[in-house]
């Protein structure tokens, strides 16, 4: 590490000449703004330093190479509308595929799957159909309903977007979006497909997905015909190395903040989890809102409320390496709805996406387990987590061998955040009253946007320039 006064055993270390930014958390929103800071550095003459509790950079933005395998999982797919990630990748030279036309997925109904096509052959198409009239999930009633809310959102679709969160403010009531399907006559809608994409797009449920959130998660996901996804060849993994490469020299792993020292309504440093003190100028906080509140002490006591407002789902993923696609031709994923006699919501393929993710002539396969069935699952080992879910895929896909190339079990205790009715609006205004309420303090990571991988990397992005027009003009007052 290039900071060479930090170390092991020193119980303070001495803030050297020039402003020093010290940024809590190497997730997405950390290592965008070490790299936004890193960018200006040159102007601004300012030393960065970015601390990680885990061994490891990237949070939830997660790859890790297994027998030729690129394994990700976390944030994986880069939506159109996130103009902060694309501009980032671009920067980082990290190109970026764009999803095919052609989208299929089959759901899980009256004991066996349904095929739904997106410009596919004229087999796929008379299977969409055959789904439409014949699917028990599917009913006149609910598909009138889905044209209802595509007329509601289509009005709002230039406000509903990734990258400025601003925008729909005013719908983000107190309401969940079960709430709001509720209040608008949607139920049916939300029954045929609605829960399912906000089961496989949050890992929650409609009753824990504030409305707006909702709104925006199935306009921009599914509800939005021209939606299109962006992502590297290899994965996420590539975004994640290209950060990493660009940011060594500030990071510091291994290094859990226990907490930000707040003094006269300025933040002044961090005291790690060892008692190390480290003095800054000014402070990012990029972890999951839970740890700011734990680590940001003392607080006051309304954004603290805030903050412990903010709510996250659980999942778990099994990615299994296969020889052969257990999946139907053309099927991207296998959904399976609430009320499916099992405790899988979705077995995707990922080979359409990313296909170099997998070696040549072999697939990446994952099982997604969300909510109360992942929280169940989290007490066992993952051997035995690993069993199960394949026990409970074989169930499914009979060409699921006994023994596959490797499985392996990903657990996301805070996964997505769920955005409760209200949290976009109160985060937004907790973030625009901080700097009068606590100077130098810094607020980035995916709940002070619109939750996502963009949300987060703008989260860092904003931080970054934020801190460093508060270690500029400071100096000029302390001159
Ligand atoms: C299974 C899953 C699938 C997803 N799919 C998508 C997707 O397809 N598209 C999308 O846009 N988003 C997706 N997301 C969401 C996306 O991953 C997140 O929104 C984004 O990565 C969050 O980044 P962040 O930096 O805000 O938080 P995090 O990634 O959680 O980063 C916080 C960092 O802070 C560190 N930290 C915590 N406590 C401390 C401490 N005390 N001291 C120092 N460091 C600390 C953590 O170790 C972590 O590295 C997915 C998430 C999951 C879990």
């Amino acid at each position: 590490m290039a900071d060479a006064e930090v170390g092991p055993g020193r119980s303070r270390v001495p803030r050297p000449t020039g402003s020093e930014i010290l940024i809590v958390g190497a997730g997405a929103a950390g290592l965008a703004a070490a790299w936004t800071l890193a960018e200006r550095r040159k102007d601004s003459n300012c030393r960065i330093r970015v601390l990680e509790a885990s061994d490891r950079i990237g949070g939830r933005m997660f790859c890790e190479e297994i027998g030729g395998f690129q394994v990700y999982g976390g944030a994986s797919v880069i939506h159109e509308s996130f103009a902060s990630t694309r501009d980032l990748a671009r920067q980082l030279e990290v190109e970026l595929r764009r999803s095919p036309k052609t989208k299929g997925g089959q759901s899980y109904a009256g004991g066996r799957f349904w095929g739904m096509y997106v410009g596919g052959s004229l087999r796929q198409t008379l299977a969409s159909m055959r789904t439409m009239l014949f699917s028990p999930q599917h009913t006149l009633l609910g598909s009138w309903e889905f044209l209802r809310l595509y007329g509601m959102l289509k009005k709002r679709a230039t406000d509903l977007d990734f990258e400025d969160h601003t925008r729909i403010l005013d719908l983000d009531t107190e309401e969940t979006f079960a709430e709001f399907a509720r209040a608008n006559s949607l139920t049916r809608y939300l029954r045929q497909a609605g829960e399912l994409d906000l089961n496989c797009f949050a890992a929650g449920s409609s009753d824990q997905v504030g409305a707006a959130y909702g709104m925006a998660l199935l306009w921009l996901w599914t509800i939005n015909p021209a939606t299109r996804s962006y992502l590297p060849k290899q994965g996420i993994g590539a975004l994640v190395k290209a950060l990493g490469e660009a940011c060594a020299r500030f990071i510091r792993v291994s290094t859990p903040v226990e907490r930000v020292i707040l003094e006269d309504g300025t933040a002044r440093g961090v005291i790690t989890a060892s008692g190390e003190k480290i003095e800054a100028d000014a402070i990012i906080c990029a972890t999951t809102a839970p740890t700011a509140a734990r680590i940001l002490a003392p607080l006051p006591e309304k954004m603290r409320a805030v903050l412990e407002r903010v709510s996250y789902s659980a999942c778990l993923y099994v990615a299994v390496g296969l020889d052969e696609n257990i999946l139907a031709e053309g099927s991207h994923a296998a959904l399976f709805p609430p009320e499916s006699p099992t405790f899988l919501t979705m077995v995707a393929n990922l080979a359409s996406t990313t296909p170099d993710a997998a070696p040549r002539g072999k697939t990446l396969t994952h099982a997604l387990v969300i909510d109360e069935h992942a929280r169940a699952l989290f007490a066992m080992d993952d051997d035995e987590i690993a069993g199960r879910v394949l026990d409970e895929m074989r169930r499914f896909f009979p060409a699921l061998p006994q023994h596959p190339l490797f499985a392996k079990v990903y657990r996301w205790p805070e996964a997505i955040c769920l955005a409760p009715g209200g949290m976009l609006r109160d985060v937004h205004d907790m973030r625009m009253r901080l700097p009068g309420r606590v100077r130098g303090l810094f607020l980035a990571g995916d709940y002070t946007h619109l939750p996502s991988l963009n949300g987060a990397i703008r989260s860092g992005i904003d931080a970054a320039e934020e801190s460093l027009s508060y270690v500029a003009s400071a100096s000029v007052d302390g001159e």
